[in-house]
């Protein structure tokens, strides 16, 4: 979607400018549902019947599909499924085949090509399940997915083995096993629900699981994961945060990738979430055209703090199968992070991390700020570039007189 400067002139906006134009909140526009009424538009269960889920709807709501997309569409429901909610498939540019809402969805038959390198579970997470549904990879916490279901389905989903079942994975989640592994182990003390999407749940199932888990005397602290603040911001309504707000601590991630992602409509579900005493965090994943600018970062980092939001992780896109196409170098995200850090409030700024291939974690990924430790100092450079000494004796303990020597570090 181009902004109101290129839409008068035809040419790139200046670099300031594109800046406030990405942090101007929008409404979704009603597009081809215009006729629908408002009851209907904001209900969350409306938004869900009517997705956009074959080729061919798709080829209809959107003349300017490319033949590509139109392969990459009739091959989904093979691999993982197209679905795409109406008020999301409203952010969608028709007229930019690289619009960054577009590429996140609209399946590509480049989906195929698959390198040898990639993975089906590329973190590594069925070898840490000890019940199915549980992902017990590190020592105090783990990931409890509720569904295979989401509202709709990312590209690049490092969970695209089993999420939407188009791969034949025939997820069943037993609750009760799920939650008597948690009872049976003391050191669990954080819970993370994600899936799939948990707020796909009703509000008396998510109330009865929540309500299960809290039962639990060593379980101090719930955290959901979901992508429905931006997929389908209706469905964070009054009730659903009045029945969430019964078991804080609860924290929220969202996942939000680009700021146009960030409407009028999901701002107002954020506020409804933060007024609850949900704090909540953001999970952006580095996509190629999407999101592999400094630019187009910062100002989706700085809209997140609008809406209340601080950004928490900036993920390397995983080496899931057939996401080449999306997937940004890391120099790129370095270069990204460079250009964050020290440029703008320390609280937008995200951790960068590679999840270790083949299940090692997350590990940060740091542009070099110590250039050297030496005999008496540790040699920093600023975000500006510029050097700074701190004193310090080789031990670590804090130097009482000068250093005898200094080595000189190798600076480039
Ligand atoms: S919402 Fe999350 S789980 Fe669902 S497709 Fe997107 S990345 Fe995967």
């Amino acid at each position: 979607m181009k902004d109101e400067h290129s839409l008068a002139t035809g040419e790139e906006p200046p670099s300031g400018h594109r800046h406030q134009s990405l942090k101007v909140f929008h409404s979704a526009d009603r597009g081809f549902w215009r006729d629908v009424p408002d009851a209907d538009w904001n209900n969350w269960r409306w938004q869900l019947q009517h997705r956009i889920t074959s080729a061919e709807q798709l080829q209809k709501l959107l003349p300017t599909l490319t033949p590509e997309e139109f392969a990459g569409a009739k091959l989904a429901n093979h691999k993982l499924a197209l679905a795409i909610t109406p008020y999301f498939f409203n952010l969608i540019d028709p007229a930019d085949e690289n619009c960054p809402i577009r590429l996140q969805v609209i399946p590509k038959a480049a989906e195929t090509h698959t390198a040898p390198w990639e993975m089906n579970d590329p973190c590594g997470e069925d070898s840490h399940s000890p019940v199915p549904g549980l992902i017990h990879r590190y020592p105090d916490r783990v990931l409890f997915l509720v569904t295979d279901r989401c509202a709709a389905y990312c590209r690049y989903c490092t969970r695209s083995r089993l999420v939407s079942n188009a791969s034949g994975y025939d997820f069943h989640p037993d609750f009760n096993r799920q939650i008597e592994y948690i009872a049976q182990h003391p050191e669990i003390r954080d819970v993370l629900l994600s899936g799939g999407d948990p707020l796909l749940l009703s509000d008396d199932k998510l109330e009865n699981l929540l309500s299960r888990l809290r039962a639990i005397p060593h379980v101090e602290f719930l955290r959901i994961g979901s992508r429905i603040p931006t997929f389908l911001p209706q469905r964070i309504t009054p009730e659903l945060c009045a029945m969430l707000k019964k078991f804080h601590p609860l924290f929220m991630s969202i996942h939000s990738n680009h700021p146009r992602e960030l409407t009028t409509e999901v701002r107002d579900a954020l506020g409804r979430l933060a007024d609850a005493g949900i704090p909540l965090g953001n999970q952006s994943v580095l996509l190629k055209h999407v999101n592999d600018d400094a630019e187009v970062m910062k100002a989706h980092v700085q809209k997140l703090l609008m809406c209340r939001v601080k950004p928490y992780y900036l993920y390397q896109c995983d080496l899931i199968s057939g996401s080449a196409h999306l997937r940004a170098s890391v120099a790129k995200g370095l270069e990204i992070m460079e250009q964050l850090r020290g440029h703008t409030t320390g609280y937008a700024v995200p951790t960068y991390v590679i999840d270790a291939p083949g299940g090692g974690g997350k590990v940060p990924i740091n542009p070099e700020y110590v250039l050297c430790r030496n005999a008496g100092r540790v040699l920093i450079r600023n975000y500006e570039g510029r050097i700074f000494e701190y004193p310090e004796a080789p031990d670590g303990t804090p130097l009482t007189k000068p250093p005898k020597e200094i080595q000189e570090p190798e600076l480039v």
